[in-house]
């Protein structure tokens, strides 16, 4: 998979990507990460690339011209790879404090793009007509408000990026995971099997499989009512998970 991030700070969003796992994964030709520089684009002889915005307020503006000329850069050579001849076919993420806020969902739907461009604000953002021209999705981090959108690129690239085929040694790592199906991971424990007089559940150490995958299970659905109750809502339980969690709350019910 392809990321290409549009940014006046090219050099975060790298230094930031090409470590660990990701870093890895780009050397190993798995994903590719290309930081473009907006001020490239900037048709002025100081390469200024902001303004102050019509009508007056605080801050300034990045303006639309060289976001626009960057995204055409990127879009032309993305279609001459590929074969496309629509650029706005291309999928181009407007990180934004506005946008519908990210999660695995939307993690899972963009890691099927063989190309991504995500478009980084700084300042008080960006010309809205630009926007409008080259934004496919408007995607938030959180209901927070950030200096720029380059911490929430590298935040989208690392989630998506586990989800591509082979960045994961254990591909089975990324199956079973918090937000599959609503529920959050179960506790999970290495060696030694008892530390600070806590040991591991012995139901782990059975290595008996069924019961093993019973137990996370019902962890799973516990720590989802504990942390989450809003994702168990949305979660599907079986008629027999069912009637196990009912008996299971109204025991615990009871200790309380
Ligand atoms: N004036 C804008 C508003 O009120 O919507 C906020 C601009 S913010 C200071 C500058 C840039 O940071 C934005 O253009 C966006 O790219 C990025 N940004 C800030 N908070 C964000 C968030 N929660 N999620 C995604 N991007 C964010």
């Amino acid at each position: 998979m392809n990321f290409h991030i549009l940014t006046l700070f090219p050099e975060m969003v790298s230094n930031g990507l090409n470590t660990s796992i990701i870093g890895r994964a780009v050397n190993a030709g798995l994903l590719s990460i290309e930081a473009v520089n907006i001020r490239d684009y900037a048709f002025n002889k100081h390469q200024s690339v902001d303004d102050y915005p019509y009508g007056g307020g605080a801050g300034m503006l990045m303006q639309a011209e060289p976001v626009y000329l960057a995204h055409e850069a990127v879009a032309k050579k993305i279609l001459g790879r590929t074969g496309g001849t629509d650029s706005r076919r291309i999928r181009t993420v407007y990180l934004s404090p506005q946008g519908s806020v990210f999660d695995q969902k939307m993690a899972e739907d963009l890691a099927q793009e063989e190309d991504l461009i995500l478009l980084c604000g700084h300042y008080e953002g960006i010309d809205e007509r630009v926007l409008e021209e080259v934004v496919t999705d408007f995607v938030s981090i959180g209901d927070y408000v950030l200096t720029g959108g380059e911490l929430p690129a590298m935040v989208m690239v690392d989630a998506i990026s586990r989800l591509v085929p082979g960045v994961l040694h254990n591909d089975v790592s990324a199956e079973f995971e918090s937000f599959q199906d609503n529920l959050l991971e179960y506790p999970q424990y290495s060696r030694p099997e008892e530390w600070h007089g806590k040991k591991v559940p012995p139901v782990l150490l059975s290595g008996h499989h069924a019961n093993i995958e019973k137990w996370r299970r019902e962890q799973s659905i516990i720590r989802t009512y504990e942390r989450r109750p809003d994702l168990l809502e949305r979660c599907e339980l079986t008629d027999k998970e069912k009637k196990w969690f009912r008996k299971w709350l109204e025991e615990n019910m009871k200790c309380q």
